[in-house]
């Protein structure tokens, strides 16, 4: 039962009120049990029955929760720094992925790579992100397009779940985009997801969440709800990609249907931002792909505004947001989507936990959550978001033991 003390400031990130209240505590201590934090308050106010527990001198630096990354493809095979490059000079992305680039040629990496060498990668990449001071990551599949594939990407979370410290949340992605050999026949490709891969698993429990890229370039709204729906009739909680090229109605679909989070939503309506709220819906951005792509931003501040909550996460994939870095992307998230710091901060810890429907474990720092922590070299989430550094993470806990 240890004390991490000599906190400069440490930030809560409860759930409840608007998205910049993040409860700053100064000079504070926090106390866990086990796995669970029992104590969080200024450190002058200890209670005496901690005084004599094992001290953790947290250097004088910025307490949060462990950074969760509530959107990303972790287990890809291949990279695509050429089409970065052709993108770099202005080559437009249907043009790149007309002449085989783009998800297909990632799909086509990812089927030839065994299970074994897209866990190696996989765990190079989480271990990289631990070091950030992320202590939860949700991973989708969706770059395998057939039954066996699938089903390969999603065994390499299992074992990515049960061999490292940082939890880890599946997603079924198989709706993804139609892959070749279905080019002509998508009712067959959708037969093979609604028949196959979706009761298998849902038997199997391989994945938590079943999500779908909806766009006139992948799937329509009446698909989605086909596919959408008999996932919810298997047991697997909604995500969607939605409204990222087009407002083409994803976000209306998420609250109808009920979806915990839509993610993109570049171009959602005023009306789907009001049913999503209404809805309980959480909308997680994307900043990492708008500014790889040079695109705009989602309408976070009218979110904000509306009362609906703005998760932020990486996005992680070889092709529109190579990096798994989310301080980064919350850095952006400042720049680009005009969020302050402290609703950013929010974003990845509270909300982003929301959006995996883990807020009653982790994402804020509070007597009975999970001893999720990360203590940061800075002097305030102001600092930490504006002075950007490569790394700011001084030490992390995951389930109260120590992973950095
Ligand atoms: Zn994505």
């Amino acid at each position: 039962m240890p004390v991490l003390g000599n906190i400069g400031i440490l930030y809560q990130c409860k759930q409840g009120g608007r998205q910049a209240e993040v409860q700053p505590v100064e000079k504070a201590a926090l106390v866990w049990e086990r796995d669970t934090i029992v104590w969080v308050g200024e450190e002058e106010k200890l209670p005496a029955d901690y005084a004599d527990l094992e001290f953790i001198d947290a250097g004088g630096g910025m307490v949060i929760p462990g950074l969760v990354d509530c959107h990303t493809h972790l287990a890809f095979g291949g990279w695509r720094e050429d089409e970065y490059e052709l993108r770099a000079l202005g080559r437009p992305y249907i043009e790149i992925a007309k002449s085989g680039g783009g998800i297909l040629s990632s799909m086509r990496a990812t089927r030839e790579a065994t299970e074994d060498e897209l866990y190696d990668l996989a765990l190079e990449r989480i271990n990289g992100m631990r070091k950030l001071g992320i202590t939860t990551v949700e991973c989708k599949s969706g770059y395998g397009l057939s039954f066996k594939d699938e089903v390969k990407q999603l065994n390499v979370y299992r074992r990515l779940d049960r061999n490292q410290p940082l939890d880890v949340v599946s997603t079924f992605l198989g709706a993804h985009t139609i892959p070749p050999e279905y080019k002509d026949n998508r009712a067959g490709y959708i037969s093979v997801l609604i028949k196959e891969c979706i009761p298998f698993i849902a038997d199997e429990q391989l994945a938590t969440f079943c999500d779908i890229f909806v766009e006139e370039t992948a799937f329509t709204i009446d698909e989605a709800w086909t596919i959408l729906s008999t996932a919810q009739d298997y047991g697997l909680m909604l995500k969607l990609h939605a409204d990222q090229l087009s407002d083409g109605g994803g976000a209306s679909l998420a609250a109808d249907i009920g979806a915990v989070s839509a993610d993109h939503l570049e171009y959602c309506s005023d009306e789907g931002i009001a049913k999503m709220r209404d809805a309980g819906v959480t909308a997680v951005s994307i900043p990492l792909a708008s500014y790889y792509l040079r695109q705009p931003s989602l309408p976070a501040r009218k979110m904000i505004e509306a009362g609906l909550p703005v998760a932020v996460s990486t996005d992680f994939n070889p092709g529109s947001a190579p990096s798994y870095h989310l301080p980064f992307a919350m850095h952006l998230a400042c720049v680009l989507q005009t969020m302050s710091p402290a609703e950013v901060l929010k974003g990845a810890t509270a909300y982003a936990a929301r959006a995996l429907k883990l807020d009653h474990l982790t994402g804020s720092l509070e007597s009975g959550k999970k001893a999720d922590i990360a203590v940061m070299d800075a002097k305030s989430v102001n600092f930490w978001l504006y002075h950007f550094r490569p790394n700011a993470c001084a030490m992390s806990f995951k389930d109260g033991i120590r992973i950095v």
